[in-house]
């Protein structure tokens, strides 16, 4: 009778017990790690073994537990195990730490973190069929067996089993006979089962990328920033702040071949690959087939194929976004985060992790260093280079002796606009196609108008669920809600008062893009946003097309700020930045910064210089003028210092707990007893409940707490302990709420 405990992807604040009995030997080798299929309730789940040999006595308590909570027959019987389906653990120990470090982190039910972490094709019970050559498996990792053995066979014994319990008879066999690995198995202390585990010739690829046409001689800045992070042979994380264009990319691969010639791997995480395919070319261009990506856009299937490939150790640079930060690698010798702020590292459902605060603790258990490069750090970051828990390394300079664009502020009070440009910055855009330049234009709304009203009687399109104005598409010809996705046909006439007379207000992508198309004919624009870049392939053909230079005007939102080159853009367009200005989120300041900085870095990338216009009606306004006459750098330490003073993070932290509920006070009373909970606590302040930011959301009301803190433990012990008794709440169970520990959006 082997009694264990059972991580289930279930919600629930523990784990379950179970008792595995299965005859044969095969099914006695360590269970730990192991993905099996258990009883729950009155359904089959796939569970991850997190602890063996528990006693039946506490088995017998967690079971009953287990039995209420699911609605189970009220019985203390332990439950049995229904099938094992791994012959090597899906988790290996580290994985397993840092599940548990997640879990606790963000006060996250430690089953649904296992689950986040597999992908999908593991959560199903389907048995791994990934078997080929020939290993050795430890049956049991026992201290005792140390009397029966020899010391040859202790010295191959503790190889093997720092070795996560399995290596290759082929690896085992250079340093030890088949005798011995016989006598292992004789004992009963080894298996010999069959994996797949393919080889990389790391000596041909080192080859080909250190003489590859594509590698640069490093700039001065970079063979500094180069050495700087060779040297470290352990755990140092890295902040490489650097201009756009600065060469950060080439400081990554030059860096990646000292790893790779230790035949370790690296992971290399990007916020979204779809928009950046040219970062995964200039990888594989460089180091040929060892480079694998994972993105957003594979089937499971693949991913999985990408999860065996990190394990087995047959691919050697993995590039991902925020998910293959789970990836269980063979041997990790190295992480790169590339645009380090950027926020699509933050999950913002489920598991509410953040994938670069993941990455540094996991270099930090695997003792690696880390690289976090971006030209506009994070104030998070930034605190940690100031105050010495990161290195700093800098770089300032364009190579190849491009220069950074001029940046200006256009006022807008009093000016005559023609969809929403100042018909100065007309002129201007007329000369820059009349020299054969492209220009670019950002408006941070996609569609066609924001909004549309009636023009008798004011009524405005509003979507019923949130109770914000409907998007006018015509694209699609309709009107969409972009908080929820709600779309309804264009009405012909005013709900209200049945006037036809119904007005567009306000600029989206899809207006300005016709109005540039008709005002500078026969010069054409293109339109980049997420509505026009649905499709991986679409959007590499515009790509493509708007280097071959077929558009001249470039329209978009966001996603033209990602890190696209675009060397023939000499005029640069912000329209309305004064949207952004006035937000209730203390992040917005930051935002901006980056958003213009890494925008104006689109500009001017090759031998001609460039200018960025900012239109906004707050020209006097302190942080554009910081921002655009010191720079992000003198900017984000400003930025810094206002946090300071305020006692915002990184000064403090802030945890986010929210509500959505159909009637409002469902929300706010539950708030109201959490808050009843949480003020005890004297060294934390509690804030709320308050309206959240979007107040409403597919007809549900949205409230929140912010709790703010001094020490991030503190937050940790509060909640390990409020969280319990809240979800023993009469509502818990009912409504929607859920716990945001470290927040990066409280909207
Ligand atoms: P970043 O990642 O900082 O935006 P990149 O690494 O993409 O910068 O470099 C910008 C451009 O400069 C690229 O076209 C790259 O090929 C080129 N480049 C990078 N390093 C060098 C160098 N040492 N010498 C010449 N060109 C370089
Ligand atoms: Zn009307
Ligand atoms: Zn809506």
């Amino acid at each position: 009778m082997r009694y264990i405990n059972v991580a289930v992807p279930v919600p629930i604040r523990q784990v379950f017990t179970y008792v595995f009995e299965c005859e044969s030997s095969r099914e006695q080798t360590p269970l730990i790690g192991k993905r099996l299929v258990v009883p729950f309730g009155h359904r089959e789940v796939v569970g991850v073994c997190v602890e063996e040999n528990v006693t039946p006595d506490h088995a017998a308590l967690t079971n009953n537990d287990s039995a209420k909570t699911t609605n189970d027959a009220k019985t203390t019987e332990v439950r049995k195990v229904i099938e094992l389906l791994d012959h090597i653990p899906c988790f290996s120990s580290e994985l397993l730490t840092i599940a548990y470090w997640l879990s606790d982190y963000y006060q996250h039910p430690l089953g649904d973190v296992i689950a986040t972490m597999m992908p999908a094709s593991l959560r199903k019970p389907a048995k791994l069929d990934d078997v080929q050559e020939d290993c050795l498996i430890l049956v049991d990792s026992d201290e005792e067996n140390d009397v029966l053995l020899s010391p040859k066979q202790k010295s191959l014994y503790s190889l093997i089993s720092s070795n996560n319990n399995l290596m290759t008879v082929r690896d085992i066999k250079q340093h030890y006979s088949s005798r011995i690995i016989k006598a292992l198995i004789d004992k009963d202390i080894a298996r010999r089962i069959s994996v797949s585990k393919p080889r990389i010739n790391w000596q041909s690829f080192l080859q080909q990328a250190s003489t590859n046409q594509s590698k640069h001689v490093a700039t001065i800045e970079q063979s500094i920033a180069i050495a700087a992070i060779e040297q470290a042979n352990s755990f140092s994380a890295f902040l490489l702040e650097g201009i756009t264009g600065s060469g950060k990319t080439e400081v990554y691969l030059q860096v990646l071949e000292k790893v790779l010639s230790d035949h370790k791997q690296v992971l290399i995480l990007v916020p979204e690959i779809g928009l950046t395919p040219q970062t995964v070319e200039r990888f594989a261009q460089r180091f040929g087939d060892i480079v694998v990506s994972m993105h957003s856009g594979l089937t499971n299937q693949q991913r999985l194929a990408v999860w065996h490939q990190a394990r087995r150790g047959d691919k050697g640079i993995f590039i991902g976004t925020r998910s293959s930060v789970f990836l269980p690698f063979h041997n990790l010798g190295m992480v790169i985060v590339d645009e380090e702020h950027d926020e699509s590292y933050k999950q913002q459902d489920g598991l509410r992790y953040h994938a670069r605060d993941l990455a540094i603790y996991r270099a930090k258990s695997l003792n690696i260093p880390i690289v976090m490069g971006s030209a506009t750090p994070s104030l998070e970051t930034l605190f940690n280079a100031r105050t010495g828990k990161y290195h700093y390394l800098t770089m300032t300079k364009r190579t190849g002796g491009a220069v950074l664009p001029s940046q200006h502020l256009l006022n807008l009070n009093g000016l005559s606009l023609q969809s929403g440009i100042a018909t100065g910055l007309l002129e201007k855009v007329q000369q820059q196609l009349e020299l054969g330049n492209q220009v670019l234009f950002f408006v941070n709304r996609r569609g066609y108008a924001p909004a549309l009203q009636c023009h008798q009687c004011g009524h405005v399109v509003e979507c019923d669920g949130c109770g914000a104005p409907m998007t006018m598409h015509m694209s699609t010809n309709n009107l969409q809600c972009h908080r929820c996705g709600y779309a309804n046909r264009i009405p012909n006439k005013c709900s209200e008062c049945g006037s036809q007379e119904l007005i567009s207000h306000g600029i989206g992508t899809e207006k300005l893009e016709q109005f540039l198309d008709y005002y500078f004919s026969p010069y054409k624009s293109v339109r980049i946003d997420s509505d026009s870049v649905r499709s991986k392939q679409a959007f590499a053909m515009m790509l493509e097309d708007i280097h071959a230079n077929k558009y001249q005007l470039l329209v978009g939102t966001q996603i033209l700020s990602k890190g696209h080159h675009f060397p023939n853009v000499t005029l640069a367009i912000i329209l309305n930045i004064d949207s952004l200005l006035f937000s209730g989120d203390y992040r917005a300041a930051e935002r901006i910064g980056q958003l213009v900085t890494q925008l104006s870095g689109r500009a001017g990338r090759a031998n001609k210089k460039g200018e960025v216009w900012l239109q906004t009606h707050q020209p006097g306004h302190p942080l554009l003028q910081d921002l655009l006459n010191n720079g992000y750098t003198h900017y984000s330490r400003s930025l810094l210092e206002e946090r300071k003073a305020a006692n915002l993070p990184p000064f403090s932290y802030l945890s986010l707990l929210r509500t959505e509920t159909q009637v409002a006070e469902i929300g706010i009373e539950f708030l109201q007893y959490a808050r009843s909970m949480l003020t005890q606590f004297s060294n934390a302040t509690v804030i709320g409940p308050l309206p959240s930011l979007i107040e409403k959301k597919q007809r549900r009301y949205r409230y929140q707490l912010l709790i703010k803190c001094h020490s991030r433990k503190y937050l940790h012990a509060m909640f390990a302990q409020v969280l319990h008794e809240l979800e023993k709440h009469k509502g818990a169970n009912k409504i929607r709420w859920h716990l945001d520990m470290f927040p990066t959006d409280i909207s």
